[in-house]
């Protein structure tokens, strides 16, 4: 492989120089060199097995003339990676039933003994750290410091962190007294305690586990997670998920789906009981289907609002329970009193991140008027040594785009964002390799509050950069927004901060820093970007009945 080129050259109208950078030279080729095995075809895993997938019965849930099997592959060199079973009707229906039966005996273990199995997990994750973190970039196309330092200790954590909870639920949900469970028997097995009159007396509520006052699992849960972290988000759809005695069948997104075969994998090897993890995977049909079957009683989504839309009318007048995580449009608001160096990289992880694909990510970036030709020029210069290229070099801060859908989706913004006026700028000329998806990070100025470069979701490297004079005119534009799933905030003043945080309607808000995630720390979103938490004390509340 050719060293790269040091990324002082000069890219679209508007790159910065190497005189401007100080940015001279090459810069060494620094590959991972892991090597992973990957199977030429996975099956489902279902009742604690990879299976063979099933028949559809005809019924069209599977690609083209119902082809068992379709390829995921490298985005950086579209080369195959492997060949995945596309989930039919038949081959959810058999991994819901086998949820359903492990249902109650998953419950009715000892919390503890259900925190063991969720505390091995999180170890046979770090175990296997380096494999899982270069798996996720080649199916993903993320740089590997990012899958290698982010995604897989964060799965991890989050593993962890619910191991802790498993024997506690009833300290996270204090005073919350819960009813008798739904379907007969408590979730170990014993009868609810009741009083005499046949009406639960807090004076006889037991908070032990298989006590009334102890919160019941909601039972069997269907999980759909996206492509943007693969890995992080089957964790943080399966830990709560087990540490409060339910059972899951997870349907990975159809273009990542091979770290979560590969979770499947770790199940077996922590003798995992049969059936509390269940992974089908396929595209949409196989997401649809999940929702659509009579037995799950809870559907956690992570994904397109579109979608979570049809996900939320499909479960309407159901008893099942919903969570949706959606997308976002998140403002990222920089006061003339902040920290300008430190707010520059603060912009710089916020939208480049992962190449921009990332629910949160700051996409419409507000800057006080006072400051905004330094920031740009900062920006440009920061940008100008982002190094866009092999995912699986260490020295590589943008990897490939996700899917040459996700490519062409970003082109169109691209597109609307000139053809209605606003102002692009590509401050990075590196060369791209010749096979893969690739998109510089740029950024836009000149953005009006209507264009729809600033209202709706690119999921890619595209910054829309806005002004502010006074901060009610910040907190008025931020909160212009169909989404409200995150924000930034950059000052010195503490004060303001506190100000202006508790006005905006995002349900995280970073202060001096940006896309920071921790599984103490619930996540979720307002308005369009979806409702429910996940990770923290609250987020066990989408899991359990009280
Ligand atoms: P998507 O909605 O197209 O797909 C998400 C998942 O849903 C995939 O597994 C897909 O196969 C499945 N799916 C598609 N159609 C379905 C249907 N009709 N019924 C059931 N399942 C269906 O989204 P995407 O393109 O994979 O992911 C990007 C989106 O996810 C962005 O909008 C992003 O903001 C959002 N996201 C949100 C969060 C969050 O926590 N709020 C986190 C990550 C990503």
């Amino acid at each position: 492989m050719k060293a790269n080129k040091a990324r002082g050259a000069v890219g679209g109208g508007a790159g910065a120089t190497p005189r401007d950078t100080g940015f001279e030279g090459e810069y060494a080729p620094a590959p991972e060199t892991t090597k992973v095995a990957i199977a030429p075809r996975y099956g489902h895993f279902i009742g604690g097995k990879f299976v063979e997938p099933r028949s559809d019965g005809g019924k069209g849930t599977r690609p083209g003339d119902h082809e068992p099997h379709f390829l995921t592959i490298n985005p950086a060199n579209e080369q195959p990676l492997a060949e995945v079973a596309q989930g039919s009707e038949a081959d959810v229906d058999a991994a819901v039933r086998a949820a359903a039966t492990a249902q109650p005996k998953w419950a009715g273990l000892r919390a503890s003994e259900r925190a063991k199995y969720i505390f091995r997990i999180a170890r046979r994750i770090q175990e296997r750290a380096r494999e899982l973190a270069v798996l996720e970039t080649m199916d993903g196309g993320k740089p590997i410091r990012e899958s290698r330092d982010v995604d897989v200790p964060l799965a991890a954590a989050h593993f962890f962190y619910h191991a802790g909870w498993a024997d506690k639920l009833e300290y996270a949900f204090a005073g919350r007294l819960g009813s008798p469970p739904l379907r007969g028997g408590s979730h170990l097995g014993n009868p609810p305690l009741r009083g005499g009159s046949g009406r639960l007396a807090r004076s006889e509520r037991d908070s032990r586990p298989g006590g009334a006052g102890y919160p019941e699992p909601v039972g069997v849960c269907g999980q759909i997670i996206p492509w943007n972290f693969p890995l992080l988000m089957a964790a943080w759809k399966l830990a709560p998920a087990l540490a409060c005695g339910n059972t899951c069948v997870l349907k990975p997104a159809e273009t990542t789906p091979l770290t979560a075969l590969r979770l499947a994998e770790i199940c077996q090897e922590v003798e995992l009981p049969p059936g509390v993890v269940n992974i089908v995977t396929g595209d949409g049909r196989t997401g649809a289907a999940l929702v659509s079957h009579p037995r799950i009683d809870k559907i956690a989504f992570t994904g397109s609002t579109d979608v979570g839309k049809r996900i939320a009318k499909a479960t309407a007048g159901t008893t099942k329970k919903l969570t949706l995580e959606l997308g976002g449009k998140s403002p990222n608001i920089i006061f003339a009193d902040a920290s300008i160096d430190q707010a520059v990289e603060g912009i710089i992880s916020a939208i480049y991140f992962n190449q921009g694909h990332v629910c949160c990510a700051g996409s419409r970036l507000f800057v006080q008027e006072s400051v905004l030709e330094e920031v740009i020029a900062k920006l440009r210069l920061r940008m100008a040594s982002l190094r866009v290229g092999d995912p699986l070099d260490k020295n590589t801060d943008i990897g490939a785009i996700n899917s040459r859908p996700q490519l062409d989706t970003i082109h169109r913004y691209l597109d609307a964002g000139r053809n209605e006026g606003a102002e692009w700028h590509e401050a990075n000329g590196s060369a791209l390799p010749s096979k893969g998806y690739w998109c510089r990070p740029s950024f836009f100025t000149g953005v009006q509050p209507s264009h729809t470069i600033a209202r709706e979701e690119i999921f890619g490297p595209v910054l829309a950069v806005m002004s502010f004079r006074t901060p009610e005119e910040a907190i008025s534009r931020a909160n212009n927004s169909a989404y409200g799933l995150a924000a930034g905030v950059w000052t010195d003043k503490g004060s303001k901060i506190f100000e202006i945080a508790k006005k905006l309607r995002a349900g995280v808000v970073w202060l001096n820093t940006y896309n920071r995630f921790d599984p103490a720390s619930p996540f979720g979103g307002f308005k369009e970007s979806g409702f429910g938490r996940e990770g923290g004390m609250q987020g066990l509340r989408g899991y359990v009945r009280l």
